[in-house]
């Protein structure tokens, strides 16, 4: 991944992450009129731990880089949430997706708190030794919190099974014995799930499918664009083609192209396997930005890539009748009211993206009680979870009149707080 090519098109550096978890936050907690005390403990993280470690490169020079694993609340279980290598990760960043993790957790009823780790690091710079070398030492810094009992790691951003990999032989080596459920989005050789990799894009697609369902959108009319074409944006590129819509555009940290006529997805996975982009794919009528993307006049939007793509700037021009938030935070509180006023329906993040923490959580009973399910039966409980998260969220968002964020965030920060309420202030 070139660093010029990440700073020209980097979202709109305005906007906190955190702040935007927060005042998201407040909003629910008025809406559900919580507490002052309770708000006080929710709507701040539980442990931020900066970690600064050296890596080995292959030039046999010594490198610093820092990482972060923030555990935003562990009340309801031990904390879940993924790792991210980007250049942009900041402490605000991975609080924000904490917070954001316990959200989604408590939506989808899952008995896990909220944590995210990340390190400042350009992967696209790094060789494949570097990277073991970076994922295990930044491993043993975080195995002081990370465990099966207490906080559960997963893919994210630019890491994968072979990034947790690593992370669950390394912690494994440190207590002398395997510990699979350590982390999930592992290989399936080693404990992974059947379905883990797919399982954030069939979320994606299950709730879309429940949308348009619900107002009456047929998929065989209905053209998608997708920023980010990588785990989640490319998986629900294939099961939304599969359910008959039209993949119009779609686009990665390179660029994006465009064909009004539909992409042939297969094709285009192939040619993104080899060529490591989705540029220059021949079956594109036109290459356009990442920008212009999601301006496109399509039935569907779905921003799977970073935060603060959709702004105050851009939220106007933005043409779907629907967005579905594969990735976190994609939409800045100020956008949130433009759609609100425009009748967009926005299915946020915390519900869209959470068919990832979904199977994670397969993964990790399956894994505690070393018997392993088929794709079928977590297929099956994955949609029947979302399919439910789906219809209590927009029963909350009719009940208080408000947006299917607020109606998640009600269902979610209410499930939190009773929790919290009922277990009392230690000591
Ligand atoms: P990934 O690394 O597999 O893919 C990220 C994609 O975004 C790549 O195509 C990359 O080129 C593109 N990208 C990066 N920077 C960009 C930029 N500035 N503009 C446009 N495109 C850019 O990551 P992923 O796992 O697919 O995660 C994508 C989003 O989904 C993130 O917000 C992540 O937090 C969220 N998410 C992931 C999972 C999961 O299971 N992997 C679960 C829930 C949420």
């Amino acid at each position: 991944m070139a660093e010029a090519v990440l700073t020209a098109i980097s979202p709109t550096a305005a906007a906190n992450p955190y702040i935007t978890a927060q005042r998201q936050f407040d909003q629910a907690a008025s809406i559900l009129n919580l507490d002052p005390g309770m708000r006080q403990v929710l709507r701040e993280v539980r442990r931020e731990l900066t970690v600064n470690f050296p890596v080995r490169m292959d030039d046999g020079s010594i490198r610093i880089f820092t990482g972060y694993r923030v555990q935003h609340n562990l009340t309801r279980g031990p904390a879940k949430g993924g790792i991210r290598y980007h250049p942009d990760v900041s402490l605000d960043e991975v609080k924000a997706l904490s917070m954001w993790m316990s959200w989604k957790c408590a939506v989808t009823n899952l008995p896990y708190g909220g944590a995210k780790g990340g390190v400042i690091c350009d992967p696209g710079q790094l060789s494949q030794h570097e990277l073991e070398n970076l994922t295990r030492r930044f491993a043993s810094e975080i195995s002081i919190l990370i465990g099966p009992e207490s906080d559960i790691p997963a893919p994210d951003v630019n890491t994968n099974q072979q990034t947790m990999a690593w992370i669950m032989d390394t912690i494994s080596m440190e207590k002398g014995y395997s510990v699979p459920a350590t982390v999930t989005g592992k290989p399936l050789s080693i404990g992974g799930s059947e379905g883990r990799p797919a399982a954030t894009g069939r979320g994606v697609m299950v709730v879309t499918l429940e949308a348009c369902r619900r107002m009456g959108i047929d998929p065989e009319q209905s053209t998608v664009a997708i920023q980010g074409f990588g785990n989640v944006g490319s998986v629900s590129a294939e099961l939304l083609r599969e359910q008959g819509f039209k993949i119009v555009a779609v686009s990665d940290v390179f660029g994006g192209i465009h064909n009004p006529a539909g992409l042939d997805v297969p094709a285009l996975l192939e040619y993104a396997r080899s060529n490591g982009r989705v540029t220059g794919f021949p079956g594109a009528t036109d290459e356009i930005n990442n920008s212009s993307l999601l301006e496109l006049p399509v039935t569907v939007l779905i921003p799977a890539a970073l935060e603060n793509q959709l702004t105050i700037t851009n939220a106007a021009q933005v043409q779907a009748q629907v967005i579905v938030e594969a990735a976190n935070g994609p939409t800045t509180p100020e956008a949130d009211d433009v759609f609100h006023q425009r009748g967009v329906i926005l299915i946020p993040d915390i519900l869209a993206n959470a068919g990832g923490v979904t199977v994670s959580y397969f993964e990790w009973v399956q894994d505690l009680q070393s018997f392993f399910w088929e794709e079928t039966e977590i297929n099956g409980r994955l949609t029947r979870i979302m399919q439910r998260a789906y219809d209590q969220v927009e029963g909350l968002a009719r009940e208080h009149s408000t947006t299917l964020r607020m109606g998640a965030y009600c269902l979610a920060v209410k499930r939190v707080a009773d929790a919290t309420s009922v277990r009392g202030i230690y000591p």
